[in-house]
């Protein structure tokens, strides 16, 4: 098991990781970025550049970078990704797919996404019935968590994606590690 630490977490999602790994036994990998390119960006463009020229280059160098070096050591991997997450984005998602954004021309990688016919609600239904840990900031609204200053909570019947860079086109609200789903849309 592994997760990205952009830098940018919630202190909240900090506490849910260590929450997952002392419930379940488990170690996690945490992924940095490399240090280098993070120094430079934020030397040359500061902590916040994002809001001005989209998210896609920080991005890039605080998650796309770590997952395609650690993608490279795996054939496979299993995400939570769910159709009902983003119609923009993710309603074509299938449970088992060539990984199009990470498969190079002599590395096959293959993506499970085992939840994407679940709905909100059947997740929900689960974690409750099976007493599973969840990010407290569930509690206060946010639905879809990504980074700190790019993920805010939604209103009631507002879409979930919405939370997450909403200065930005419903369209391209992919970070970069589904990539493939953007791909496809264009396709
Ligand atoms: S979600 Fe925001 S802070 Fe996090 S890596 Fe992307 S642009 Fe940077």
């Amino acid at each position: 098991m592994f997760s990205l630490d952009t830098g940018r977490l919630h202190a909240e999602t900090y506490r849910f990781i260590e929450q997952v790994r002392n419930h379940y036994k488990i170690s996690i990998d945490v992924l940095s970025p490399d240090k280098d390119a993070l120094e430079k960006f934020v030397r040359e463009k500061g902590l916040y550049s994002f809001y001005q020229d989209g998210h896609k280059e920080c991005c890039g160098i605080r998650k796309v970078v770590p997952l395609r070096n650690k993608l490279a050591t795996l054939d496979a991997w299993i995400t939570g990704q769910r159709k009902d997450q983003s119609p923009g984005t993710r309603a074509d998602v299938p449970v088992v797919e060539k990984d199009m954004a990470f498969s190079t021309a002599d590395h096959v990688l293959i993506k499970f996404n085992p939840l994407s016919y679940w709905s909100s609600a059947q997740v929900w239904q689960y974690i409750r019935e099976n007493d599973v840990p969840f990010n407290e900031l569930h509690n206060r609204g946010f639905i879809s968590i990504g980074c700190e200053p790019c993920t805010r909570p939604v209103l009631p019947n507002q879409h979930e994606r919405e939370g997450r860079w909403w200065w930005e086109e419903a369209t391209m609200k992919e970070c970069g590690l589904h990539a493939g789903n953007l791909q496809q849309k264009a396709g």
